[in-house]
């Protein structure tokens, strides 16, 4: 492990740097990855942002999109770049598997690599770890990077701002979530002082929408939803042709799986949904429910303890089963 000291000197000359995130990056995943670059190619150094797939649209407005690489679209290109690397920052993920086939390529590389994340039990693959649980967002922890670690506040720009921002807004769900302390307003305040124009970003990332998505939602909120009262639990299912039918685009389902925990008294909500390759599940929880222990348990996956996500095989109806099947294991919890 590299100490701060070492972590300073390492930067203080130009790298070669790839700074990658999630699969399926999120506001925060891509935020906080933005946010970084930003901030680093005012130093001279040389670098990439990969994401291992395609994110939302509605963050292509970010400063330094235009730049970010998409794995699946430039493979060798990618390698190439994982591998020539200096230092390696792996942002907003605890575990290598969590960049699909990235991640042995990270693994493989010679770089050091530096972790930024807020998620549970991260793997053992990095060299400098900046990592807090109790961070509302991992664009919060390249906040404070930049201004404990490298002492560099005076060079969060508004273009760092802007995405750091983002990152924060999108992963406390605006700002309502119980780990939004006073701590993180504060740092919002500065990321505000600093250029980041908070009114226009929720513009950008919440009214953005097409018809289409309105209406899906709809579709999930008046015909997709099951109550299960005796288990305080709330599942919105939706198949591959709802999806087809109003042309959903990556990202355009996320924040559905609220609209079932926003009824008095639930306390899961489930959002299962049939991709291509597999099922999908987002589950939210309140209090004592562990969403991560769920997903981690049945659902090869993981997350926070109140949000988490996973997947599984075999077919829609026999995922939403399991589902079911498991709830009165955590009866005890869902009806407190
Ligand atoms: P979402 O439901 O928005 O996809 O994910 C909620 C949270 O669970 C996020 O923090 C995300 O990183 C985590 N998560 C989602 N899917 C997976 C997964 O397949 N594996 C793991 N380990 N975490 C996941
Ligand atoms: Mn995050």
């Amino acid at each position: 492990m590299l100490d701060k000291a070492s972590l300073v000197e390492l930067l203080a000359q130009s790298k070669r740097i790839v700074i990658t995130t999630h699969h399926k990056p999120d506001g925060d995943a891509i935020g906080s990855s933005l946010g970084l670059y930003n901030y680093l190619i005012q130093q001279g150094h040389h670098v990439k942002v990969i994401t291992p797939t395609d994110y939302p649209y509605y963050f292509n407005w970010m400063p330094g999109n235009d730049e970010v690489i998409i794995y699946t679209d430039r493979l060798e290109e990618s390698a190439e770049l994982i591998s020539n690397a200096e230092v390696v920052f792996c942002l907003d993920f605890n575990a290598l598997g969590r960049i699909n086939e990235m991640g042995e390529l990270v693994r493989k590389s010679n770089a050091i690599k530096i972790l930024i994340d807020h998620h549970l039990e991260p793997e053992d693959f990095d060299d400098y770890r900046h990592w807090d649980i109790n961070a509302c967002a991992t664009a919060q922890l390249v906040y404070t990077f930049i201004a404990d670690h490298l002492n560099n506040k005076k060079l969060v720009n508004k273009d760092v701002a802007a995405c750091l921002y983002t990152g924060i807004m999108t992963d406390s769900a605006s700002f309502q979530l119980p780990n939004t302390t006073s701590d993180v307003h504060r740092i919002t305040a500065e990321l505000i002082d600093a250029g980041a124009v908070n009114w226009r970003i929720y513009d950008l990332v919440y009214n953005n929408g097409s018809e289409n998505k309105l209406r899906f939602l709809g579709l999930c909120i008046s015909e997709k939803l099951e109550v299960l009262p005796e288990f305080n639990t709330a599942i919105i299912t939706v198949d591959k042709y709802d999806l087809a039918k109003y042309d959903i685009k990556t990202g355009e389902t996320e924040g559905i799986v609220n609209y079932a925990l926003s009824i008095a008294g639930i306390r899961l909500a489930a959002f299962i949904v049939e991709r291509t390759d597999k099922i999908k599940l987002s589950l939210r929880s309140k209090g004592e429910v562990p969403a991560n222990d769920i997903c981690r348990k049945y659902f090869n996956g993981g997350g926070h303890y109140n949000a988490a996500g996973g997947h599984a095989t075999g077919s829609l109806e026999q995922v939403v089963n399991q589902f079911k099947l498991i709830l009165p294991e955590y009866k005890k919890l869902l009806i407190k």
